[in-house]
């Protein structure tokens, strides 16, 4: 037998496979809608902290991380700029704005320019299109994120405003933290006006959950769940009455998928944002192995319908800058001894903790002594200690660096675990780090490379424009 010959046999037959097998759905006719958009949303996250979720759960968890190791590896790649109409900075209203309606705005306003133009966002399209919507968040559902994506309001803290809006849209699916924005006063909520939003949902045949256990026997009709006046608490501190992300998305999927129409589904993880404000490391892993949950059921629905889907993993901005160092421990800088070599043992140190920094903030009470600090580090972080000058900023209040301002307690944290994981904070705010976007299934093409962040919506919008 000739081998040549078999080989170049071979070839030509993965060549012919090649021709017939159909390609990623783009025709040559116009633009292919998705029949199902799930957007994956982790606010304030960056790179530094998508690679630290990675290496956590390779290293110390040894397991894969689908949002890198799946979705962004043989998905599009692209990188989003996220600056504000005002400012190079941003917060997550002026970013989900421009990522939803187009439009760069100023700090605080949701879905309209800064001239008070409300301007179409991607759920009021999708609606028109035909799609129904689904909206999660473990903060208040009429949180900036959720809010841009489907309303309109001059600040993000007119709660009582988007909270109407949210109803008025009538998403599918509504899920995450808020209630006191649905209910008036009389009812135990915060509205001044009298309406009672979750009877008025209810009157339009939606089932309203307000537990984890009613959610987990909830039907698959219209649903609003609604498990915290505010937002919902954070992964290592978790009420057991509260859904986690995963429950939720969960529960989104099953609903959202239980009708053949199509949708547009935003589903958010906050507690990666405000974890990014605490410079708490363990709580931000936490909130990782959350959202990595949540994004391997997306993935899971992706697989079910490869040529209908399009499953984005995104960010509006990184908060905090995480980053592993390798650098000097002392001034002594002639030693390779001396320097630091972060290793998987160094991120292990992360599960220590028995609740999140915020937790361990509020525990030290009002006025701390050295005593209130070793009590809150034997309860929350066992056998770790805390540098004498990092207890001093607590005791005085006072902040160590100008980046870690307003927070002395949480910089004092992270800080103090950043001596432990080699994990450490660039900032106590948001920065100006692009965010990735990774994109896999129909239209995912189009989010490759570097761009505006204006350009994430007038993608979802031709798509939409698609159907
Ligand atoms: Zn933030």
């Amino acid at each position: 037998m000739n081998g040549r010959r078999t080989k170049w046999g071979i070839v030509l037959i993965i060549v012919a496979l090649l021709l017939v097998v159909p390609g990623p759905s783009v025709k040559a006719t116009g633009p292919v809608a998705p029949k199902y958009i799930i957007i994956m949303f982790a606010d304030g996250v960056g790179p530094g902290a998508f690679e630290l979720g990675r290496l956590y759960h390779k290293h110390v968890l040894k397991k894969g991380f689908i949002i890198t190791d799946t979705i962004m590896a043989a998905g599009n790649l692209g990188l989003m700029t996220t600056t504000s109409a005002e400012s190079l900075g941003t917060d997550s209203a002026a970013a989900a704005t421009a990522m939803f309606s187009g439009f760069k705005t100023n700090i605080g306003m949701i879905g309209m320019t800064p001239d008070k133009q409300p301007r179409k966002t991607v759920g009021e399209a999708a609606k028109e299109k035909g799609y129904r919507i689904g909206l999660l968040s473990t903060d208040a559902v009429w949180d900036a994120t959720p809010g841009a994506f489907a309303a309109h309001a001059e600040s993000r803290r007119d709660w009582a405003s988007i909270a109407a809006q949210l109803l008025a849209i009538e998403p599918d699916v509504l899920l995450g933290g808020g209630r006191g924005a649905f209910l008036p006063k009389a009812a135990g909520g915060d509205r001044t006006d009298g309406r009672d939003l979750l009877a008025e949902f209810r009157a339009r045949k939606y089932t309203v959950v307000t537990t984890a256990e009613e959610l987990r026997r909830a039907p698959v009709g219209r649903l609003v769940g609604l498990f915290d006046n505010a937002g919902l608490s954070l992964d290592l501190d978790r009420d057991p009455e509260e859904p986690s992300f995963s429950e939720m998305v969960a529960a989104g999927l099953r609903v959202l998928s239980a009708s053949p129409q199509p949708f547009i589904a935003m589903f958010e993880n906050e507690n990666t944002d405000a974890t990014g404000h605490d410079n708490d490391f363990p709580s931000l892993m936490a909130a990782f192995e959350e959202f990595e949950r949540g994004v391997r059921q997306a993935y899971a629905f992706y697989l079910k319908h490869p040529g209908e889907t399009l499953l984005i993993v995104t960010s509006d901005h990184d908060t905090g800058t995480p980053s592993l160092t390798y650098a000097q421990r002392s001034q002594a800088h002639t030693a390779s001894a001396d320097r630091v070599y972060p290793k998987a043992e160094h991120l292990a140190v992360a599960r220590i903790a028995r609740g999140s920094v915020d937790k361990a903030s509020q525990m030290l009470g009002a006025r701390p002594t050295a005593a209130d600090i070793q009590r809150v580090m034997a309860q929350i972080y066992p056998g770790l200690e805390m540098h004498e000058r990092y207890q001093q900023s607590i005791l005085r209040g006072e902040m160590i660096n100008p980046a870690l301002a307003r927070r002395s307690r949480q910089g004092a944290f992270g800080l103090m675990l950043g001596q432990y994981t080699f994990v450490y904070w660039g900032t106590t705010g948001h920065s100006s780090m692009p965010v990735p976007v990774a994109a896999l299934g129909v239209g995912a093409h189009r989010f490759r490379g570097y761009m505006d962040n204006t350009q994430f919506a007038r993608i979802l919008f031709d798509l939409l424009g698609g159907r």
